[in-house]
């Protein structure tokens, strides 16, 4: 059925619908207008997976992926156009360009926790591009991959866009095929099994990944806004984002203070009983709810630390110095847990942070420029901010991605247009001057080619 379909898109992309700018343009238009028409039925499949509220739902998904459209509606046929750029004298005389190509079949593997924009907006970008698409939803959020599979179904024929829903047994499916390009965002472990099978037919691939991101906040910072600025960031989507801070390394003569702020930001946010507040998410599921109340077992909950399995609830929880060999520090935690670790000087944070993998995100508190300069140059991650958290991800003008082992290539904006395309460098040459320099033989050439070269 897999490969049946694979074909059906193959056929489909020779006909040479996808690669009509205007095409592109309107079935994106149209889709536009169907994901508007359902905005209800979105924030509705959101709350049903794991209670997001219809604030965050617009907030994070929904308002990303139509601004992303507009981007993308507006501007495609100004990027899918050939670019001139500047010939190499070396050539002359010649007109060069850029072309960009849609690679042609298309995959898109999307996570569980941002379920709607991590699936739309990929494949918004591949159609955009001139592709065809299979998107696989995560079978975690059954309803949203439901209402996509739906949505996607009114507005594309198959053979151009089609969504496969179900688990491992169907991503594996879909991985042993030959695509043209795979885009998947999730865990590194599956990312890994993704770059295997891709490198079986060299198939190009973009990893979102995740990894453990530090938050660093030195004796400058302003704690009150630290505090909320963090506090929003990690209790988002209760902790479920892959750029949310995993844990905070702090100077040791801010810590109480700061811990004071936090709880007084956690109350502000979602009351003195978050259970009851209508703005904070639950667990997945129970897989991933049993993995994090796991980690509260033996720590020092200064804050927070209520759990209820049933509702898979997880109180905004702080945890004062857990051991760097507790299950809290061993990986990525994806939950609404902050463990805090004081430092006294900073070779403790560089110690820290280089026990880990390349992080997908590391924050800096700071009022001190250069301190907060030291840092960002000091390590490599994805990418970041100072003074905040999690904000780099609404600017489409930033490439968004991981190093090393939080990811691999990076989009957003028109980058997200570029890493569907595959960029054809073609030099057309002029007929009516052709140098005889760099034909053989070249016998009494080489003295002219070197003082050429040097005055190139
Ligand atoms: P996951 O890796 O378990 O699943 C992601 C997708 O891969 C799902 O569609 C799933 O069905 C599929 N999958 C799972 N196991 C597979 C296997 N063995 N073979 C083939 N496919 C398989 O990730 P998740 O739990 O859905 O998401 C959480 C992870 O994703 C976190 O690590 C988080 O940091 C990361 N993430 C990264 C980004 C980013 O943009 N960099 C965004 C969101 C999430």
């Amino acid at each position: 059925m897999v490969s049946e379909l694979l074909q059906s898109q193959k056929n489909y992309f020779k006909t040479g619908d996808t690669k009509n700018v205007a095409f592109r343009k309107q079935v994106l238009k149209n889709l536009k207008t169907e994901l508007i028409k359902r905005e209800n039925e979105i924030i509705e499949a959101l709350a049903k997976d794991f209670r997001k509220s219809a604030y965050e739902s617009v907030l994070t998904e929904i308002a990303v992926v139509n601004s992303d459209l507009d981007l993308m509606i507006k501007n495609v046929s100004k990027w899918a156009k050939p670019k001139r750029v500047t010939p190499a004298l070396l050539n002359f005389p010649s007109t060069d360009k850029l072309y960009s190509e849609p690679y042609g079949q298309t995959l898109i593997i999307a996570p569980w926790n941002y379920p709607y924009q991590l699936a739309i907006a990929p494949m918004a970008a591949s159609i955009a591009a001139g592709n065809t698409v299979v998107l696989k939803p995560s079978e975690l959020t059954p309803n949203t991959s439901a209402l996509l599979k739906n949505i996607i179904d009114v507005v594309f024929s198959p053979e151009h866009v089609s969504v496969l829903e179900g688990g491992v047994d169907v991503s594996t499916k879909l991985l042993e095929q030959c695509w043209d390009y795979i885009f998947f965002t999730g865990s590194v472990n599956v990312g890994k099994i993704v770059a295997k099978a891709a490198a079986k037919h060299l198939t190009p691939i973009t990893l979102e990944l995740g990894g453990k991101n530090p938050c660093i906040i030195d004796e400058t910072a302003n704690i009150e806004l630290t505090a909320k600025r963090i506090v929003w960031g990690k209790f988002l989507n209760a902790g479920q984002t892959c750029i949310a801070p995993d844990y905070i390394l702090i100077h040791e003569s801010i810590k109480e203070t700061f811990y004071k702020a936090l709880q007084i930001e956690i109350e502000k946010a979602y009351s003195s009983n978050p259970s009851t507040s209508e703005d904070f998410c639950r667990i997945v599921n129970d897989k991933n709810f049993l993995r994090l109340a796991k980690m509260l077992d033996n720590e020092n909950c200064i804050i927070g630390g209520q759990t209820n399995a049933e509702t898979r609830y997880i109180s905004p929880t702080v945890i004062d110095e857990p051991s760097l060999d507790s299950e809290v520090m061993k990986d990525e935690i994806f939950g609404p847990i902050l463990p805090v670790i004081s430092y006294k000087d900073e070779t403790k944070i560089e110690a820290i942070i280089s026990k880990y993998e390349k992080p997908l995100s590391l924050y800096v508190f700071s009022t001190s420029s250069s301190k907060a300069r030291k840092v960002i140059e000091n390590y490599s991650f994805g990418g970041g901010c100072i003074n905040d958290t999690v904000i780099h991800f609404a600017n489409h003008r930033l490439p968004f991605g991981g190093v090393g082992n939080s990811g691999l290539g990076a989009y957003h904006g028109k980058l997200s247009f570029n890493t569907f395309s595959h960029q054809k460098a073609v030099v057309k040459k002029g007929n009516w001057l052709d140098l005889p320099l760099r034909y053989a033989p070249y016998k009494g050439k080489l003295k002219k080619v070197k003082k050429i070269l040097k005055w190139l």
